[in-house]
């Protein structure tokens, strides 16, 4: 008579092969550790592909990163940027006039903070640190206002811990690529227009940029001087895009990288803001004067070096004091 089973994993353990070749009344071999069915070099093997095939993935994906995030311009071709104007849902009348002088702010007259006079400013930048480019190195491409499904969302802050601000970032972009129109633009700047009196604490957000997505994002008041801020933030997150960073150490631009003549002597006060620093220098303890159109802003040695406009070699040379290595520098008044 078979044995009850006494367990519920007797149905599933494999049959005993030897039992039907042992003779009556011989005893079952002992069961012990189930021997190795696969001989422990063999498993170790195994054990090291596993891993260096994770390993390789992990290193696959991180250079990949790196890459993305490190990525700069190649500027024998124009950079093609698709600018994205984002404005809150349910506009009223008052707000329906102010944005249709928004969109035109993209082909306004000369003098005006617009798209047109960034191009423009981009090329004549270029051009001052004697680069010769078959066309201009910015070409933008304006996709018409579009409403948000809601009120904009604010980037995470820094301080937040890591996986919450992971959740938010991907949130976040989520939100404003979900409203992106078709474009074949590679580059992407969201200018995303606020209410400021129901939601002023966008005022302090600053615009941001993500070089793995190629996307900038752009907050502007929509009110009559959101516009031309617009305009300054949209260049100034562009060269984030193109590899430039931040050259203000607090609310004061950093020298000498965050001045856009260096060497002006005597050094203050500066005639021009250096564009990822923002402000003009006046002199120490002396507030920086805040610049209203792209005119005033200039592409310093640093940022020029970042963007891949002139080398390693020709950077160090011109911080040495080889203003020679540097931009061709305006006429004074
Ligand atoms: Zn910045």
């Amino acid at each position: 008579m078979q044995p009850p089973p006494n367990d519920d994993d007797a149905r599933f353990r494999p049959p005993d092969d030897d039992a039907r070749f042992r003779p009556p009344g011989m005893a079952a071999p002992e069961e012990g550790p189930s021997a190795p069915t696969v001989d422990p070099g063999r498993a170790k093997r195994i054990r090291v592909s596993i891993l260096l095939g994770v390993l390789l993935v992990v290193g696959l994906v991180y250079l990949r990163i790196y890459l993305q995030e490190n990525w700069t311009p190649d500027w024998d071709q124009s950079q093609l940027v698709s600018v994205q104007i984002l404005v809150p849902p349910n506009l009223d009348e008052d707000e329906q006039a102010l944005l249709e002088q928004l969109d035109s702010f993209s082909f306004a007259d000369e003098g005006i903070p617009s798209i047109t006079a960034l191009d423009d400013w981009f090329s004549a930048e270029q051009k001052r640190y004697g680069l010769q480019s078959s066309g201009p190195p910015v070409i933008f491409s304006v996709v018409p206002s579009k409403a948000m499904r809601s009120d904009p969302v604010a980037p995470p802050k820094g301080d937040e811990p890591f996986t919450e601000r992971y959740t938010k970032t991907n949130a976040f972009l989520d939100f404003y690529t979900s409203h992106r129109s078709a474009s074949p633009a590679t580059n992407t700047i969201y200018v995303i227009f606020y209410r400021p009196t129901t939601h002023p604490e966008f005022k302090k957000i600053h615009s941001v940029a993500d070089r793995r997505s190629r996307s900038g994002f752009v907050f502007a008041a929509l009110d009559d001087e959101g516009a031309e801020a617009a305009v300054i933030n949209l260049g100034h997150e562009l060269l984030h895009l193109f590899g430039a960073s931040d050259k203000y150490k607090g609310k004061e631009c950093a020298f000498p990288e965050g001045y856009a003549e260096p060497f002006r002597e005597p050094r203050h006060p500066q005639r021009f803001a250096e564009v990822m620093a923002q402000g003009i220098p006046n002199g120490p303890g002396q507030s920086e004067t805040v610049i209203r159109t792209f005119d005033e802003a200039r592409i310093g040695a640093q940022t020029a070096a970042e963007i891949g406009w002139i080398d390693e070699e020709r950077r160090a040379r011109y911080y040495a004091g080889d203003v020679s290595a540097g931009p061709t520098l305006d006429e004074e008044d």
